[in-house]
């Protein structure tokens, strides 16, 4: 038996549902990526970060004498035809919640059922699967300390073991990846799962000093690992259970727990990047396009915006304190739509993705899960809590 395992925004080879599922059912497995032009061009910077994970994956997998074959077009075609080519039975692939990818699935299991393929997909993306929690008599928990409070209680899944063997068939053409795309912030993170495992090894250490550190700007002592479970180089279940073993993981885990929150909240309301979330949320945004400019560019004059925004062009991320006052002062202090500040972040950040983005874009502006939706930021007050020697304004000036 053959099987295709469809890598997405699962980019990595340690707890991986859909790869171990398929090496454990099938004598022959053919790892497939799909660069998508739909996708492309959003974001150089992801562009540029996903090329980097990819690369890395096809390295990994050639380390186990095996291969990525990497395509480029629509990925439900580019599937059906690989798995044609090599006598596919099976294709696994992890779920997702984008209306995008949610689509995909469905045509990919409408195509799998025509050409007689069994497609399956795994989860993964999250360590409690979007849908699986719910309220009474709701389809999601709209409120996060519920929310926190049921998915500490809930049953995760068990982490999969790392296949030993990914047993390529003889004779697959791979293809050639494409050349790595430019990016735009030249201090941005590098991809890939190699990294992404480097980075956890050393950061975990310090998770007992996450609480009283994670608000530091200057200090920098977050973990730093949202682009990597962006693109699924690393398995957030395995983040929280490296995180569980240590003194005072809490705050921590809690923030892993938020990243969940938004996944089901987006899976219940897939236009969370389009319209407030709030029932009877008001919006009357400010038409100006100076303002926007200058805060985008971080020439607002107020020290801390610039210096958030500075840092979100040099590194392709921004610490999160900086991107509660950056959002806060676009929206409640020049009263500009949510949604032109999402977009810039979504253009710049290497983890942007729509359920964290939105959905934390419209928690400050007032239209989101925030049950207190008039809550401001006062950007001076932020600077003397959170930069009180003004290292980070120094930094990003
Ligand atoms: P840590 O503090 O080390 O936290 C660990 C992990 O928990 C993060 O990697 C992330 O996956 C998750 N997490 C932490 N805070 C949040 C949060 N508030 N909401 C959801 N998940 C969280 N995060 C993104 O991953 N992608 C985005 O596009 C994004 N856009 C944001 C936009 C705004 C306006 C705001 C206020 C926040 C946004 N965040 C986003 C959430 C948060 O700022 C980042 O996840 C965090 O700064 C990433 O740094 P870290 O990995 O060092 O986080």
């Amino acid at each position: 038996r053959t099987a295709v395992v469809l890598f997405t925004r699962d980019l990595r080879l340690h707890d991986n549902p859909a790869l171990a599922a398929a090496c454990a059912n099938a004598e022959r497995v053919v790892p497939l990526f799909v660069f998508d032009p739909v996708l492309a061009g959003r974001s150089p910077n992801r562009d540029r970060f996903l090329h980097q994970c990819v690369a890395d994956l096809r390295a990994l997998l050639r380390d186990r004498d095996s291969d990525l074959v990497v395509r480029q077009g629509d990925p439900v075609a580019e599937t059906i035809r690989l798995a044609g080519e090599v006598g596919a039975e099976g294709v696994a692939a992890a779920a997702d919640v984008s209306a995008y990818a949610r689509r995909r699935e469905r045509r990919l299991l409408a195509e799998g059922e025509r050409h007689e393929l069994s497609v399956r997909f795994f989860p993964g993306l999250t360590i409690v699967d979007p849908g699986v929690l719910k309220p009474g008599g709701g389809d999601h928990y709209r409120v996060f300390s519920p929310y926190h409070r049921a998915w500490l209680a809930a049953k995760w899944r068990e982490p999969v073991a790392l296949p030993k063997k990914v047993p390529l068939p003889s004779g697959v053409a791979v293809g050639r990846l494409p050349a790595e795309p430019a990016g735009e912030s030249p201090d941005a993170a590098r991809g890939g799962e190699t990294e992404a495992r480097q980075r956890l090894r050393g950061w975990i250490g310090e998770v007992e000093h996450y609480d009283d550190g994670h608000n530091d700007l200057a200090g920098d002592r977050t973990s730093r690992l949202s682009p990597y479970l962006r693109f699924g180089a690393l398995s957030p279940l395995e983040v929280a259970h490296a995180a569980l073993g240590k003194p005072a993981h809490d705050p921590f885990v809690r923030q892993l727990c938020w990243r969940d929150f938004y996944y089901q909240v987006a899976y219940a309301f897939p236009e969370i990047g389009r319209k407030a979330y709030r029932r009877g949320a008001t919006e009357g945004w400010q038409d100006d396009d100076a303002g926007f400019r200058r805060w985008a560019e971080g020439r607002t004059g107020v020290p801390i915006v610039d210096a958030g925004m500075h840092q979100l062009r040099r590194e392709g991320w921004m610490h999160n304190r900086a991107r509660l006052v950056t959002a806060s002062y676009l929206t409640k202090d020049l009263g500009i739509d949510w949604r032109r500040g999402q977009n810039e972040f979504y253009r710049w950040l290497i983890d942007g993705d729509l359920p964290n983005n939105s959905g934390n874009w419209q928690w400050v502006a007032g239209t989101g899960n925030d049950t207190r939706p008039y809550r401001k930021f006062n950007p001076e007050r932020q600077r003397e809590r959170y930069d009180p020697d003004g290292s980070y304004v120094e930094r990003y000036a």
